[in-house]
């Protein structure tokens, strides 16, 4: 069967607030079709609990170069500082304009935008913690979501749900559009425009223990990968300090932010040896490493793998004194109003009331910093010299622009949604009011659609699951919170064996409605690609770095490494690394001080 071709204007893959923040300026001024394999508001964006980071100074002096700065250091100096500039500074605008949409922030009694503190936001005169985190209760993703689609309904955006992308089309030096399988039938479809953006989200599910929901599958990267776009700083991976012991789901920062303490086993406050001025508000790569120390140093809780994440009143108020902020207190009513999912998911999931007793919390795979490269403009870029292919643009989590470097700063990630999703939609209406729709090349989902005929026929008798599995225990063993090189190339292999193992695997769903089963088996190859760059882009680089921490290169190596990884996928399926430096501005790389 023949696909169905939709046309218009701009095809926006992916309806997370960078998708849906795209959407909503380029309806502006183009007709816009927003594909999406989650309905909308299921996106995990929805899933953000702590805040969005600007330097409003609502209740204590803040500057946006203050949270530059921050950006800056917290990136291990990694990201780029003309794209750093653009995120802080345009962040104050971007949130005041999701205030005026109808976002129900939390107001301080000023009735000003409540801001708290979070891990790596400071005061650059006194290194101190400073409130720049703007939330609704622990619940701004959901927030940020359902305010930006009800304003792409408003403009009426198109939205395709249940569309899942499985192709670009490229054709040269252009880009004319996406392939889609409709889930509910299973049909194939073309959605054909003049510009495409990819905002398609992250690639948690490639470690065992992750925050990322099951659709976080990185599909918009691989695809990407596929039609010849590399990909950057894929080694540099975060992990989140704070995932519920085993499950993996996010505790947010924001306990910390106001003013939960991590403790041992011996009901010792470890981040004071760690970061003796921060402390427990470290950045997440510094506290994710202080946690696996003390559980390798046997202070793990019951001498298991995990340490407490306390919030408890009593606890908070005593180091609040210890810390000198005699004037700060906070109560079990404060706790429920500020946190009440957190509160909620601890007692649902673990029998634990946050208010009372500590949460039992291990690193958590969470935030992909690197990813499909663009410009400060969203634009994707193909090489070295920065080449942009024309038509193609990436925002969010799937796109590495570089404001995060080697780690992201908590709260950072709503802002890139929010500051170069807008830039994304602007300048595609702006590409889109001048540019041609140009012709669909012949046959342009052939490929593609027998791909999945292959797929579907394959009888080789492996089950998808036991790939997925083998892939998430080599990620988690030899590509996580430290690393050697003899682990790195460990996974390497063993991600060679399990692509070529991919190739006989068996879809026991043999039907076309909802075949989930199908199209789990496309995402894993998916996976199993970007944990393959991850892993090759890592094994590279002989320095530590932000969240690439390594025991066998412990130093930060800035003569021979201060240069993002490119990293190509060949014919072959061998891949090619190339480099380029990184936009330095008004802050020199500096040793990094905790
Ligand atoms: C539990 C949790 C808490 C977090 N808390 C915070 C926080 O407090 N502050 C902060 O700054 N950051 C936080 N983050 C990070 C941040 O939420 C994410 O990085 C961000 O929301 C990603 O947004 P996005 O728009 O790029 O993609 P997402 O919101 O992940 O959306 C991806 C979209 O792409 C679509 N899609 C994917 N593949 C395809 C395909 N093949 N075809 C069609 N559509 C596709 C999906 O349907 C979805 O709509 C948190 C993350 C998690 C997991």
């Amino acid at each position: 069967m023949k696909p169905i071709v939709h046309t218009h204007d701009a095809i926006i893959v992916g309806a997370g607030g960078a998708g849906l923040m795209a959407a909503l300026y380029a309806s502006r001024g183009a007709d816009v079709a927003v594909v999406s394999k989650l309905y909308p508001t299921r996106s995990h964006t929805g899933a953000a609990q702590g805040g969005v980071g600007a330097a409003l100074g609502n209740d204590e002096e803040d500057h946006w170069e203050w949270h530059a700065y921050d950006t800056v250091k917290g990136s291990d100096y990694l990201a780029d500082q003309d794209a750093v500039d653009v995120l802080a500074k345009e962040a104050i605008d971007a949130v005041i304009e999701l205030e005026h949409m109808g976002l129900p922030f939390d107001r301080f009694p000023n009735g000003k935008i409540s801001q708290r503190r979070f891990g790596g936001h400071t005061n650059k005169d006194t290194g101190k913690p400073v409130q720049r985190a703007c939330h609704a209760a622990d619940r701004t993703g959901h927030m940020i979501l359902q305010t930006l689609y009800q304003q792409c309904i408003k403009n009426k955006v198109n939205f395709y749900d249940e569309f899942q992308v499985v192709d670009l089309i490229r054709e040269g030096d252009t880009v004319r559009g996406v392939i889609a399988v409709e889930m509910s039938t299973g049909d194939f479809h073309i959605f054909h425009g003049k510009a495409v953006l990819f905002a398609s989200g992250g690639w948690g599910r490639c470690w065992e223990v992750t925050s990322n929901a099951h659709s976080l599958t990185g599909d918009g990267a691989a695809i990407c990968l596929r039609r010849g776009i590399p990909l950057e700083d894929m080694e540099f991976f975060q992990f989140h300090p704070t995932g519920i012991f085993k499950l993996g789901i996010l505790i947010t920062e924001g306990v910390r932010g106001e003013g939960g303490v991590l403790l041992n086993s011996e009901g010792e406050r470890f981040m004071d040896r760690y970061a003796p001025t921060i402390k427990d508000l470290a950045s997440r790569d510094v506290v994710s490493r202080a946690i696996y120390l003390e559980v390798k140093a046997g202070r793990g809780v019951n001498g298991q793998n995990y340490v407490h994440l306390d919030v408890t009143p009593e606890t908070v108020n005593h180091y609040f004194k210890q810390d000198g902020y005699a004037d700060r207190s906070i109560t079990r009513e404060y706790i429920e109003e500020k946190l009440p999912d957190i509160a909620d998911f601890t007692r649902t999931y673990l029998g634990v009331d946050p208010v009372k007793e500590p949460m039992p919390v291990q690193p958590t795979a969470h935030y992909a910093m690197g990813g499909i490269p663009t410009n400060a403009d969203t634009e994707v870029i193909i090489d070295a010299n920065n080449t942009v292919l024309t038509g193609l643009y990436a925002a969010g989590e799937c796109a590495c622009v570089s404001v995060h470097g080697a780690n992201r700063l908590g709260t950072n990630s709503l802002v890139d949604l929010i500051v170069f999703g807008r830039r994304a939609g602007m300048k595609m209406a702006e590409f889109c009011s001048s540019a041609e729709l140009l012709p669909l090349p012949e046959d342009s989902a052939a490929e593609v659609m027998a791909e999945f005929d292959r797929l579907l026929k394959s009888d080789g008798g492996v089950k998808p699951h036991d790939v997925r599995v083998a892939m998430q225990k080599t990620m988690t063993e030899n590509v996580s919170v430290f690393r050697l090189q003899e682990s790195m190339d460990q996974a390497v292999v063993d991600l060679k064996e399990l692509r070529e193992k991919f190739k006989q695997v068996t879809v026991e769903d043999k039907g076309k409605r909802f075949n989930t089963d199908l199209l789990e088996t496309w995402e894993l190859d998916c996976l199993l690609q970007l944990a393959q760059v991850t892993a090759v882009s890592a094994a590279a680089r002989t320095e530590s770095r932000g969240a690439h921490a390594r025991d066998d290169y412990q130093e930060r190596d800035d003569e021979n490494w201060l240069k993002h990884t490119l990293c190509f996928m060949k014919e072959d399926g061998s891949f090619e690394l190339d480099y380029k430096p990184v936009v330095i501005g008004r802050y020199e790389p500096k040793p990094r001080v905790y």
